[in-house]
């Protein structure tokens, strides 16, 4: 008998997991991957494409390149989950497996934050930030204001690559002295696990002039004017925003999730469901929504998958452990390494920004292409 398994979610998560089973049960492996969309991009691009770096479409990696053994890609809505029957809906028809994985990552709630969708951007979704790519251009003038909205939300050191790139930016086209920039972040560093990295942050923050308000999150807009948690209005003429997350609504109305996200079983990714595992951004297993976490968490779920299917004990236990890296503008790369589990509490280790770390972050993105999708 093949072992059907089902995965929810060809992101970070569901695209590794896919491919460590396709790798360790081939033929007798039933997998099918439903995603809603035809293609994968690294959240990374989304600030390529808004700093008018790179297109649109030339981040977009097909998924009709995935050819592994055992493993077939369908392209559909999943609009329904039921983890006791491990039975999954789509507008186009059922699906039953032995094994169910949700790796359906963060979704974002615009309405959570008045006036967001109104007077402000974000560029949290590809079209957020594809539409920035737009209006970055037209703004010559005035108050930028990287805000976050909600807190947790993906890739932490993500708004301060953008007020970092954002400077670069407007110093490339020549306007940075008739322009402020401001950073609104609800932690009181830029990167708490790392002492280092939050340090040599906040010095280039100093060095460029950016303002940084850590400990408080943007609570509404209206026109121009940002309000944050404790009142303090900001004026803006451009407004970059990160939505607060919340996990997609299939996943909220399946049962699966308690106080927002899905719990798990940190040694193996397990639900309280049996053979229902969750992995990355969807979850909450104490790591931060990000590529590196899921990828990790999915290759803890993989093998616990092979070893039950093989009869054996899965020994490997999920450490948190992953590298992030991070963009100082001027195309400067450094890395933090952290680690949440390990310890009695999480750390992280900096590497300064270096030539060999924008090849290392090449290499990142070229590898998995090449492992997730044989290019
Ligand atoms: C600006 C930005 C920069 C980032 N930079 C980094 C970085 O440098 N390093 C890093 O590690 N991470 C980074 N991230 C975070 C990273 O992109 C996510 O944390 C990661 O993609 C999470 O992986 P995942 O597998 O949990 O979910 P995702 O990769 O989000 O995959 C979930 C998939 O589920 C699908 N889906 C959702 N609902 C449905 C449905 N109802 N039906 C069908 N399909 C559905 C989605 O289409 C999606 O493809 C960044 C994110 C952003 C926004």
């Amino acid at each position: 008998m093949k072992l059907r398994v089902v995965v929810l979610g060809a992101g970070f998560g569901g695209l590794e997991l896919t491919s460590m089973l396709s790798e360790a049960i081939g033929d007798d492996l039933d997998l099918t991957l439903i995603d809603q969309n035809d293609s994968f991009y690294f959240g990374f691009s989304k600030l390529d494409i808004m700093f008018g770096n790179k297109a649109a479409d030339a981040v977009k990696i097909s998924y009709n390149n995935i050819v592994k053994l055992g493993v077939r890609f369908c392209k559909e809505t999943i609009t329904g989950i039921d983890p006791v029957t491990k039975t999954v809906t789509t507008q186009n028809g059922t699906y039953h497996a032995d094994v169910l994985v949700i790796a359906l990552g963060a979704n974002y709630d615009m309405g959570a934050t008045p006036g967001l969708a109104e007077y402000g951007n974000e560029y949290y979704t590809f079209e957020g930030a594809t539409k920035l790519s737009d209006v970055i251009p037209q703004f010559t003038k005035g108050h930028a204001i990287i805000g976050v909205c909600g807190a947790p939300f993906k890739c932490p050191p993500a708004p301060s690559e953008a007020a970092l790139m954002l400077h670069d930016y407007l110093t490339r086209t020549g306007i940075r002295d008739a322009c402020t920039i401001s950073l609104v972040i609800p932690f009181g560093s830029p990167i708490p696990p790392s002492p280092d990295s939050s340090k040599a942050l906040v010095k280039a923050f100093e060095e460029r002039n950016i303002q940084f308000i850590p400990q408080h999150k943007v609570a509404s807009l209206r026109a121009k004017t940002a309000i944050l948690d404790d009142g303090t209005e900001m004026p803006f003429d451009l407004f970059l925003g990160i939505p607060k997350h919340v996990a997609p609504d299939v996943v909220l109305q399946s049962g699966l999730a308690e106080n927002g996200w899905i719990p798990v079983d940190r040694q193996n990714l397990m639900t309280k469901f049996p053979d229902v595992y969750a992995i990355g951004d969807v979850t909450s297993v104490g790591t931060p929504k990000a590529g590196v976490f899921a990828e990790g968490a999915a290759k803890i779920a993989a093998a616990d998958i092979i070893a039950t299917y093989k009869g054996n004990k899965n020994e490997a236990a999920y450490t948190g452990a992953g590298s992030c890296y991070i963009e100082f503008g001027k195309g400067e790369v450094a890395r933090v390494d952290v680690d949440f589990f390990s310890g009695p509490k999480p750390f992280g280790i900096h590497h300064e920004a270096s030539e060999a770390l924008v090849i290392d972050k090449e290499y990142f993105g070229s590898s998995r292409k090449a492992r997730w999708f044989g290019l």
